[in-house]
């Protein structure tokens, strides 16, 4: 079995990996070759550290969880349209003169719009969810770690 720290290293660098869809934890787990108990602890963990947000998830008539990363690595498709890079004002642009990136309307309203265009997760099926089972993915992690 993988100590603990590595596997948490492990499951948040995947978490990461997923972005904005998330992974749910049993898939996780199951990838990371980590008993449920386990992955739930780590999870709890690095829920409580701030690295990842877990929200209920209804799978299957059995509550579970889906990790989600807090932060995501930059990535260059995120300045790609920054009006900067092709401004013909660039080489006077400076902080310290009236032409300046802190009053710059173009950089502004860029700035303004950022995350107004993120995915969309996709509509699930229209059918109704089926009732949960009373046994829960993670009631054994949750009753040895509760919050
Ligand atoms: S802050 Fe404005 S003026 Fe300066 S380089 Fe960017 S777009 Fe051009």
């Amino acid at each position: 079995m993988p100590k603990r720290n590595d596997l948490e290293q492990k499951a948040l660098h995947y978490v990461v990996g997923t972005g904005y869809q998330g992974v749910l934890q049993s898939d996780l787990w199951r990838e990371l070759g980590a008993s449920s108990r386990e992955g739930s602890r780590v999870s709890i963990k690095l829920e409580e550290k701030g690295l990842i947000r877990r929200e209920k998830e209804l799978q299957e008539g059995r509550w579970t969880y889906r990790l989600y990363p807090k932060r995501l690595p930059a990535s260059i498709e995120t300045i790609v349209d920054c009006p900067c890079l092709l401004c013909p004002d660039n080489a006077r642009c400076d902080p310290t003169t009236a032409l300046s990136p802190k009053s710059c309307p173009k950089l502004t309203d860029w700035i303004l719009n950022l995350g107004k265009e993120a995915p969309v997760a996709p509509e699930g099926p229209s059918a109704p969810a089926p009732e949960p089972s009373i046994q829960e993915d993670d009631s054994v992690a949750e009753r040895l770690d509760p919050r």
